[in-house]
């Protein structure tokens, strides 16, 4: 008996037919059952169904304070009553001055101009090309390499690819990407052995402080994400990691350039992620959070000497030739603003806390899991990582798809995550709900013990 054609399958008809997804080998998505998103409400996501998801990764790291949030969708309607988008070359509009204001306010006090592009990944790309023309404008013109995290993720753009260190994702463009210089991951989990957090510690520093030592006439910038490598699996840093890659930076004159694109806007448990160190970059980039998850909007933010360095007369040709079509774009910009209206006049950070260490109680049981290696968490990034046997760190493989087969079973249950390869991200709003935290974690606990067969 066939069943009656619904208008859902209608739209996966169609989206398998004509889209391609990033991310996604396309010939499973072509056999899978697709879930067509239509609405939001709070915390969750709803299908064309009507059936409602917990959105547990805040829609890939980026929704703050939950869908249709009131204020949020009242700044968009009023800026669309005026005007959705003019230039930002030769022209500028109300929302993306008033924005760049509040920026400077709350991000490190050295930094003092913002430059906007529309994703995480420009914004690194133009950090990249911003301390480059900047060392090679002050005749420094042999500073040219730049120092990276192995494992580290910062977009897809090729600048951003060159920086980045994920095999899986890069490998393939070797040909085209710049050579950086790579400080191994400074992941604990991953290399730290016998050693205690502190002994670690001195050991990754060493690390850093032997490479600049050596290499620094030629280094223009050091780019790495504070505390926490979100997408190369949630590696977390030492404490003290980032305090000490700022002094040596400072040191030996050279530009450190801070990606807080996952890790800013309260998801480490303060607005940014610097903040747990008390570091002022050279240069920060942000985006995901910026709008609360509305929409496309990045900054990269820099020093007032940067910026100096890009002075002269026209046609010295100092001039940062970088632009995009929706650079400063008003209807983002008014959304980003009422977004960080939110986080004040709602206390967002402070009430975060109570959350984070619910979080963290929660996650303790899974440790009780055979399969669970590790559970790592800063803030509301958390990931749990698999492996087949634990003692011995035998991972999975790649065909066992040990972590989409949990996000599959979380699905099952009304929970949308992603993993990152074998490890289980867990990323909620800032708006989840004590019950809802429950529900996740719950879910979560669930569905990794069923996949693994664990007690
Ligand atoms: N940098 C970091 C640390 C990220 O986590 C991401 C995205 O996950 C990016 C850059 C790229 O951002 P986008 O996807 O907006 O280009």
């Amino acid at each position: 008996m066939h069943r009656k054609k619904t208008k859902t399958d209608e739209l996966v008809r169609k989206d398998k037919r004509y889209l391609w997804h990033p991310f996604t080998q396309m010939r499973d998505w072509e056999r899978e059952d697709v879930l067509v998103i239509e609405k939001g409400r709070g915390n969750y996501l709803i299908d064309t169904n009507g059936k409602k998801y917990l959105d547990g990764v805040s829609s890939l790291w980026c929704n703050v304070f939950g869908h249709r949030k009131p204020e949020l969708d009242k700044a968009l309607e009023k800026q669309a009553g005026k005007i959705a988008h003019s230039t930002f070359l030769g022209l500028t509009n109300p929302p993306a001055i008033k924005l760049a204001e509040k920026l400077i306010e709350i991000t490190p006090k050295n930094l003092t101009r913002v430059f906007y592009s529309d994703s995480g990944s420009e914004a690194v790309e133009i950090a990249l090309k911003m301390a480059f023309q900047y060392w090679q404008q002050k005749g420094e013109t042999k500073r040219k390499e730049f120092v990276t995290l192995g494992d580290a993720y910062h977009g897809d753009t090729i600048g951003s690819v060159s920086l980045g260190g994920i095999g899986l994702f890069h490998a393939k463009y070797k040909a085209l990407l710049f050579k950086t210089y790579k400080i191994k991951a400074p992941s604990w989990f991953m290399r730290g052995g016998n050693l205690s957090e502190k002994e670690f510690l001195k050991q990754v520093v060493q690390e850093v402080e032997t490479l600049i030592r050596k290499k620094h006439k030629k280094i223009c910038a050091f780019v790495m994400e504070p505390l926490m490598q979100g997408a190369a699996g949630m590696l977390k840093h030492p404490a003290g990691f980032l305090g000490a890659v700022r002094r040596i930076t400072k040191k030996y004159g050279i530009l450190l350039i801070l990606d807080e694109v996952a890790t800013g806007f309260g998801r480490t448990g303060r607005m940014f992620a610097s903040e747990h160190e008390n570091v002022k970059p050279d240069i920060m980039c942000l985006a995901k959070g910026l709008t609360g998850g509305y929409l496309p909007l990045a900054a990269t933010i820099t020093s007032e000497a940067i910026y100096e360095g890009f002075l002269g007369s026209h046609s010295e040709l100092k001039t940062f030739f970088h632009g995009h079509t929706y650079t400063g774009n008003p209807l983002a910009s008014a959304v980003a603003l009422e977004n960080l209206r939110i986080f004040k006049r709602e206390k967002i950070i402070q009430k975060s806390q109570s959350k984070i260490k619910q979080l963290a109680s929660g996650l303790r049981k899974f440790r009780c899991l055979n399969h669970v290696a590790d559970i790592r968490q800063s803030g509301f990034m958390i990931g749990i990582e698999l492996l087949k046997d634990v003692k011995k760190r035998t991972p999975y493989s790649l065909k066992e798809k040990i972590g989409i087969r949990v996000v599959e079973n979380a699905r099952e249950k009304g929970v949308i995550l992603r993993p990152l390869g074998n490890v289980i991200v867990l990323m909620p709003p800032l708006s989840i709900t004590e019950s809802e935290i429950n529900k996740l974690l719950n879910v979560t606990y669930k569905a990794i013990q069923k996949v693994t067969n664990s007690g």
